[in-house]
């Protein structure tokens, strides 16, 4: 398989565009035509983490967090992340960067913490919403078969896995041609009845123009009459999950849970000690600023990484509890990321699909 495929491949199931516009995904050392011998997941690409790849004959890292993310001064055998990038240019290995796209991906980071909290019923905490317009149209009822055609050919009211999805209502349109008009029905000065078919259909944001553009062309009329409402709707994607645990637990039963599952030494709670945990949100890596959402959705906990002094105060203060389960929490995505691409890759890739076992947190639990 070559790297372009591979990447053509993950584009599509995880889009790099639904990433966040400060992050950096995609791929960011390599070369697109060379082919892949094997794949690593990581969470950081560390020198220690290219080495393992080097090792495992994988020529391509995943990594979770973008290598190439601050500014870089050099790229030398000498020091700073230049000298992973130096050893990764040096042997041949390609990195991509899957970060906030596998964030609000809905089998992505958060699902996988989920999952290995045993949350049921997961939602998605925040899901994104994408603009769309609802069109109608109006024309005579003997041009709509002809028309609805060359828009559906142009990629134009389409539904999920449904191409052509049109509603028609019949009706009669009327109008008196006046001035310097060239009717395609009807005379100067007199007024018309047309059996006409309203049209309607929705379309993406994106394809405004071209809607605009086809009507105008193959509607038979000097002066069509459509319109374009704006809407917007929630789609299968955001950041955090929300879910249940199949029954209550106390802080404290509940800490040794996460602790257990998620295989870390420490976890630092803030709240109420007393509180009966059952509905739990949570968002990887550093996600507070959310908390008051998940609380707003019924949460009696929210988990996250990175909570600062202030921040903890802040949620204590309001009468919330969280839990600071360590940003390094996110390894789970490296066997999570493996059993996604064993499954998107089944037909196109033989090669060997690993996780890398590089402990990257750089903290040490004393
Ligand atoms: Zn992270």
């Amino acid at each position: 398989m070559k790297l372009k495929t591979f990447l053509d491949i993950l584009n599509n199931q995880v889009p790099f565009d639904s990433a966040e516009s400060w992050d950096n995904v995609g791929l960011l050392v390599g070369d697109s035509s060379c082919n892949v011998s094997g794949i690593m997941t990581a969470l950081d690409c560390t020198a220690e983490v290219v080495d393992e790849a080097i090792e495992k004959g994988c020529n391509t890292i995943v990594a979770h967090h973008p290598l190439i993310f601050k500014g870089m001064r050099a790229i030398t055998e000498d020091a700073g992340y230049g000298r992973i990038i130096y050893k990764l240019i040096q042997n041949k290995i390609n990195l991509i960067a899957m970060h906030t796209n596998l964030d609000v991906h809905p089998q992505g980071v958060n699902a996988m913490l989920a999952e290995h909290l045993e949350l049921q019923s997961c939602k998605i905490l925040l899901p994104e919403t994408t603009d769309y317009y609802k069109v109608q149209v109006y024309i005579p009822e003997t041009d709509a078969t002809a028309f609805k055609l060359q828009l559906s050919k142009h990629g134009l009211a389409t539904e999920g896995n449904y191409e052509h999805a049109f509603f028609n209502t019949k009706g009669q349109g009327q109008f008196k041609p006046v001035g310097d008009a060239q009717p395609h029905i009807g005379a100067i000065g007199e007024i018309k009845t047309v059996d006409e078919v309203k049209i309607e259909f929705m379309i993406d944001a994106s394809q405004y123009q071209l809607a605009q553009q086809l009507i105008n062309q193959h509607h038979p009329y000097e002066t069509p009459v459509y319109d374009f409402l704006p809407l917007q709707k929630e789609i299968q994607r955001g950041l955090g999950m929300i879910g249940e645990l199949s029954e209550p637990m106390t802080v404290e039963a509940f800490t040794t849970h996460v602790k257990k599952q998620l295989n870390m030494p420490s976890v630092r709670f803030i709240g109420n000690k007393n509180a009966a945990i059952q509905t739990v949100a949570l968002i990887g890596g550093s996600g507070i600023g959310y908390e008051m959402s998940a609380m707003k959705q019924g949460a009696d906990i929210f988990l996250t990484g990175d909570i600062k002094h202030h921040d903890a105060l802040d949620a204590k203060t309001a009468g919330m509890n969280l839990l600071d389960i360590n940003h390094y929490s996110e390894y789970v995505m490296k066997e999570g990321l493996v059993t996604l691409l064993n499954h998107w890759l089944e037909q196109q890739f033989d090669g060997r699909i690993c996780a890398s076992e590089t402990h990257t947190d750089p903290y040490q639990y004393m």
